[in-house]
């Protein structure tokens, strides 16, 4: 039992230390896209066009912000957003563990005491 909730406690440690720092997550996704610039004679009119990144994020309401990216800020926003689900893994992965802790939590109680007796889908 112990052992058991000693595990459970190194499993969350484990998640907290894998995570970046909180500050430096950024929720949306990094996109490029490529634009003519109008120019005439530019090698973009007929060839290919400019390439041009973005972040692009949806805010409550649908309405999406995009914000341009100069090439030195590409690395950063990326490694932002990548954050940004690394959190989210460990709040989902946090959850589970906590859940079992709950589960372990409950088990010494005096046996069917105050417990509700409905059926659950798990235990
Ligand atoms: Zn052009």
């Amino acid at each position: 039992m112990n052992d058991d909730r000693e595990a459970l406690r190194s499993r969350r440690q484990r998640v907290l230390a894998a995570l970046p720092p909180l500050e430096e997550i950024l929720r949306g996704s990094v996109f490029v896209r490529s634009l003519r610039c109008g120019k005439a004679g530019c090698r973009c009119v007929s060839g290919e066009g400019h390439r041009a990144v973005y972040l692009s994020v949806t805010l409550p309401g649908g309405r999406t912000e995009q914000i341009s990216l100069p090439p030195e800020l590409v690395r950063t926003a990326k490694q932002w957003v990548k954050n940004y689900t690394l959190w989210g893994k460990a709040v989902e992965e946090l959850s589970a563990i906590n859940r079992q802790v709950l589960r372990q939590r409950r088990r010494p109680a005096t046996p069917s005491a105050g417990r509700p007796r409905r059926k659950r889908r798990r235990s």
